[in-house]
């Protein structure tokens, strides 16, 4: 049976070339890179340097920058939490946006029940936020600017430099989950004015359960506190010893990022407008999601009107993609992030993600076109509502029968 893997953006398959960089570290060189007194441990510091590198060129910053963490759930909550504990004397006010990830989002509201406040900014249609919001949403006490690169659903990037500019003039930190935008699209902390930027091994061909967080030294030198305590690795920012194999690949993945990007990037857009013009010409009644310019190249978000995208899911079972009616674990509310794009019920609960990756072949994207077009006119055969649109019915002005 054949199987498509279009759910990218929730993770990726290590890259062959990666685990090859990693196994040795598994294997007979499982020395702790904090071990000074044999070769066992110069080895292994020697590959988190190394990787360390790696993953400063794809940032444009120093490798003393980074800090090793295990993924971008933990790098936020130290960017977040750390910020908001070394700086709440200055001030208790955070700003970040609505269409943030859960790992964001979470660290704010828990920072709120300790008195700090969070103002979320909303977002246009396509999902964007401005400088001139940021700037004005900006008080006397305000101490951090959160607000994520491209967006995990619907792939919208945000005008990074403008806001990182506002940031600097007014004396803000700004902190970025920059997870989806890593190894993807360029990143240059210094010309986008970025202070601190979290980023996820998996999420680039890497395993899981590494990640990393830039932490900037100079101009400003950022200081965090610590969420872990312990033997103080990481510049005390991150205690407990390296995962060494990790770290390896995520430098692996990173060095292979930062090579083909250019080649890679306009591969998987031309994945992304195939698909979008193969169900574009073959179905009425479907909506891109998030802005068609300043986008991933490989995310493509859609409502299917008239259809709910559990059932789709379903009808498309052999093409393993994410619905918006079911992005936050098993709940059935609709993805609060097409909400905030101001998207009704009806066209969240009715929305696919796609995400295309390094190993997405273009018959990959003509069979889940075959297969989408096929589904949804089944489902939409079986369904009363879009029988009444095409007969000219305007639903919203139905009304229906009591209960
Ligand atoms: C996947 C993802 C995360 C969580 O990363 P983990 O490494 O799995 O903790 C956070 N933010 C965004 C935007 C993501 O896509």
């Amino acid at each position: 049976m054949r199987q498509v893997y279009l759910d990218n953006a929730a993770t990726t398959p290590v890259d062959p070339r990666v685990l090859d960089e990693m196994l040795p570290y598994l294997r007979e060189e499982f020395g702790n890179a904090a071990s000074r007194n044999h070769s066992y441990g110069w080895r292994a510091e020697e590959a988190v340097d190394t990787a360390r590198n790696q993953v400063a060129k794809v940032l444009g910053c120093s490798p003393k920058e980074v800090i090793w963490t295990s993924g971008s759930t933990e790098s936020n909550n130290i960017a977040i939490k750390g910020v908001a504990r070394m700086y709440g004397e200055k001030g208790k006010h955070i700003i970040a946006q609505e269409t943030e990830h859960k790992a964001v989002i979470d660290p704010c509201k828990y920072l709120e029940q300790e008195g700090y406040r969070v103002t979320f900014l909303p977002v246009t249609k396509a999902g964007l936020v401005s400088a001139e919001q940021v700037r004005e949403a900006i008080c006397d006490d305000t101490i951090l600017v959160s607000i994520m690169f491209a967006n995990n659903e619907t792939g919208t990037i945000q005008p990074m430099a403008e806001i990182g500019k506002v940031c600097k003039e007014k004396g803000v930190l700004f902190h970025t989950d920059g997870t989806q935008a890593f190894g993807k699209i360029p990143v240059d902390v210094e010309a986008m004015g970025i202070d601190l930027f979290s980023l996820s091994a998996h999420k680039v061909y890497g395993p899981k359960g590494v990640g990393a967080l830039y932490v900037r030294r100079k101009r400003p030198r950022v200081r965090c506190e610590p969420v872990l305590h312990g033997g103080g690795h990481e510049r005390g920012m991150r205690s407990g010893t390296l995962n060494v194999p990790g770290i390896v690949g995520l430098g692996a993945a990173a060095e292979i990022a930062l090579r083909e990007m250019d080649t890679e990037s306009k591969r998987l857009s031309g994945l992304r407008d195939r698909m979008w013009k193969g169900l574009s010409s073959n179905l009425d009644e479907i909506f891109r999601n998030g802005d068609p310019d300043q986008c991933l190249p490989n995310i493509l978000n859609v409502s299917f009107l008239y259809v709910e995208g559990e059932s789709l899911m379903m009808g498309i079972s052999t093409v393993a993609v994410s619905s918006g009616s079911a992005c936050t674990s098993a709940s059935l509310e609709p993805s609060y992030v097409l909400k905030a794009l101001g998207l009704g019920d009806d066209l969240a609960h009715s929305s696919i993600r796609f995400s295309m990756g390094r190993f997405t072949t273009q018959e990959d994207i003509d069979f889940t076109v075959d297969k989408m077009v096929e589904t949804v006119n089944k489902l939409r055969e079986m369904s009363p509502l879009y029988e009444m649109a095409k007969e000219g019915i305007d639903l919203s002005k139905v009304v229906w029968a009591a209960h």
